[in-house]
């Protein structure tokens, strides 16, 4: 099943991770898919806002990786953009079902690295300020993760 919902704002987008952020548990792991600028590094910071992060979570496009140990759970961001095409080994399997959350942006570049099951969003454009967000889970876990989300959300 999946769960789709569209924002008129970045505000919103927030709102909606900040949803998402309540129900998750260490050892998740969620992939972002979209282009740039469809919205998924702030939804990122809409996860970490609520799980207790203060400071701006920026795109870590340059650092591939971004570790929150402060929050609860501790939460990871990985941005795999820079790694196209590339087949390095970083060790980020480490933070892919380890202690924490961990967020992907551009998880096709290290589709290697994938774990059995992940809650995938996809963001896209619709126009202006508009984004669809579309959840999607990859087994059973996840599945009743979109359905909390989606009762969450729309009650
Ligand atoms: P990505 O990580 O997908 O490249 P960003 O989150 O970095 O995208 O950038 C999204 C941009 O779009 C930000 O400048 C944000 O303020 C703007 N924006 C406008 N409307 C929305 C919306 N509904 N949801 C998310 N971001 C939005
Ligand atoms: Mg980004």
């Amino acid at each position: 099943m999946s769960f789709c919902i569209i924002t008129t704002s970045k505000e919103e987008t927030q709102k909606v991770a900040s949803s998402l952020a309540t129900l998750l548990h260490p050892g998740q792991v969620i992939l972002l898919e979209g282009d740039l600028g469809a919205g998924k590094t702030t939804f990122v910071g809409g996860v970490g806002k609520a799980l207790g992060i203060e400071e701006t979570i920026a795109s870590p496009t340059f650092n591939i990786l971004k570790c929150y140990f402060e929050a609860r759970p501790p939460m990871y961001h990985i941005d795999a953009y820079r790694l196209e095409g590339q087949n390095i080994d970083l060790g980020l399997e480490e933070f892919i079902e380890g202690d924490g959350v961990c967020l992907i942006e551009w998880p096709r570049y290290i589709a290697l690295l994938f774990p059995k099951d992940y809650l995938k969003i996809s963001f896209y454009h619709v126009e202006g300020d508009k984004r669809k967000l579309v959840f999607e889970g990859q087994g059973k876990e996840y599945l009743s993760l979109v359905e909390k989300l989606e009762e969450k959300i729309n009650g």
